[in-house]
């Protein structure tokens, strides 16, 4: 979700080429039901999850996320989001390898679809394989 990154540039990815499902924090939970669409309606083979460095997700929990929705917007609003996870996650590596971990334990993504993860650096441009 990240504004900084130029996805079609930092990856060298054509128009057409790629499926780029983007959220907050790079989440494979979040990303699952356009992941499913992406392979089973229009037959892609391979994920590439990348999250990145400076990742605003790396700075808060979710209490904190629904404390602040709670004194922004009122009971109401924090009343209908309770239940709400954020994903937020403390390491940014081990939430690379967490949700590669996810997806290759879905059913619904195939053994024969490749998962890899990936760590942007924001600063430099490079992409760093974690898993
Ligand atoms: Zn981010």
């Amino acid at each position: 979700m990240d504004a900084r990154i130029d996805t079609a540039a930092a990856f060298g990815v054509d128009l057409g080429d790629a499926h780029i499902i983007r959220n907050a924090g790079g989440s494979s939970r979040e990303a699952l039901r356009s992941i499913v669409i992406s392979e089973q309606l229009l037959g892609t083979r391979e994920i590439v999850l990348i999250k990145h460095t400076g990742c605003g997700m790396l700075t808060f929990t979710n209490a904190d996320a629904h404390d602040l929705v709670q004194e922004r917007l009122g009971q109401a609003a924090a009343g209908e989001i309770a239940a709400l996870d954020f994903l937020p996650f403390p390491e940014l590596d081990q939430a690379v390898r967490d949700d590669v971990a996810f997806l290759r334990a879905q059913s619904v993504i195939p053994n024969t679809i490749a998962v890899s993860g990936w760590v942007y650096d924001v600063e430099t441009g490079r992409v760093r394989h974690v898993v």
